[in-house]
């Protein structure tokens, strides 16, 4: 078994933030990046442009953004690790922490696991049928690939995903349509405009796809009106769900408190039900997502640790 001072489980905007505060303050941080759970890096690794990171007026592609905030954490000391964290025990100390391969023992644990991208279970969009097939998650991961060519394509959503995604999705489809249950969007104004005012863009509003169709890949969407009760069957390459995410936190069950969505509570700042634990980033958040309060949240967590270390008397063990 190995041991640590802090250990930091994921990566990200919370995570890399973190990993920069405690290793400029000596404490030499252990980051499980994550492998099989997502791209080290976290969501903004499947992101274009971010155009609202302050410091960047011109704008950065999310992976060049997480690849600096890695170079900077790594400049100062972290060790990185590119495993999951399978098993927990927060409910002794050290607190224990095992991926299939290594086993570490830490004084303090930050989590920053993040979030993952919702799938809806429509029929035709399954593993097996046309899950990846014309059926994705990530337009930014799969969009660019023949398959979805000159073909219509279906963004599912109203937030600022599907508007960004719509957007993307505009340089290789033929027609991209935003199918939305409500009569108004949830994303934010700027995005809604520059989707809405986009000639390829269409809103399919009050709508779901209930079907999806095709021979060896999607060839057509069954959409229907839940204010009209129609139906219509429409010609389709491609189908892309934004619907939101679903915390990382399985791995956590049973060693502190989660909101009933599976956020982790977090109570002053950003400490958690267990006194040594602190939480940054998406993982506790469903309210802001972004990278820059992701960001603030690992600083959080770090200057919490550290205080906690030094009240504990543990900053010099
Ligand atoms: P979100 O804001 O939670 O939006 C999810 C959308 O999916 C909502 O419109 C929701 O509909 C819809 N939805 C959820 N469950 C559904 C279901 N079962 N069937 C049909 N539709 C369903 O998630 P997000 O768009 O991923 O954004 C997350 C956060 O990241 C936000 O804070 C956002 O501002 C941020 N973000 C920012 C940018 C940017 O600034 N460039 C880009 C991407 C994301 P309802 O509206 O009816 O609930």
């Amino acid at each position: 078994m190995q041991k640590t001072k802090l250990l930091i489980i994921g990566s990200g905007p919370a995570a890399y933030t973190a990993a920069i505060y405690a290793a400029r303050a000596n404490l030499a941080p252990v980051m499980f990046e994550g492998f099989f759970t997502g791209p080290a890096g976290g969501q903004l690794m499947t992101t274009t442009d971010v155009e609202n990171y302050p410091g960047f007026p011109n704008g950065i592609t999310g992976p060049e953004l997480m690849s600096l905030f890695r170079q900077q954490a790594e400049r100062f000391g972290t060790t990185f690790i590119i495993q999951d964290v399978n098993e927990i025990d927060l409910k002794s100390h050290p607190f224990i922490a095992k991926s299939s391969k290594i086993t570490y023992a830490a004084d303090v644990v930050i989590i920053a696991t993040g979030a993952t991208a919702n799938r809806l279970d429509i029929p035709g969009s399954r593993e097996g049928e046309f899950w990846q097939k014309g059926v994705s998650a990530c337009a930014v991961c799969d969009g660019a690939v023949p398959l979805f060519r000159n073909r219509p394509l279906f963004v599912i959503g109203g937030g600022d995903s599907a508007m960004e995604e719509a957007i993307f999705l505009t340089k290789f489809g033929s027609r991209v349509y935003i199918v939305h249950r409500r009569d108004q969007l949830r994303a934010s104004k700027i995005m809604q405009e520059r989707a809405l005012k986009n000639p390829k863009i269409e809103v399919l509003w009050n709508s779901e796809i209930i079907a999806i169709e095709g021979k060896d890949v999607v060839q057509s969407v069954t959409v229907y009106n839940v204010k009209t009760n129609e139906t219509t069957k429409k010609e389709a390459g491609g189908v892309f769900f934004a619907v939101g995410h679903t915390p990382n936190t399985a791995f956590l069950k049973g060693q502190l408190e989660l909101h009933a969505n599976g956020y982790i509570k977090v109570f002053k700042g950003t400490t958690t039900s267990v006194p040594g634990v602190f939480a940054a980033g998406d993982v506790q958040d469903h309210e802001y997502r972004q990278a820059i309060t992701a960001a603030g949240t690992g600083c959080m967590a770090a200057l919490e640790a550290e205080k906690w270390l030094t009240d504990q008397g543990l900053s010099l063990s």
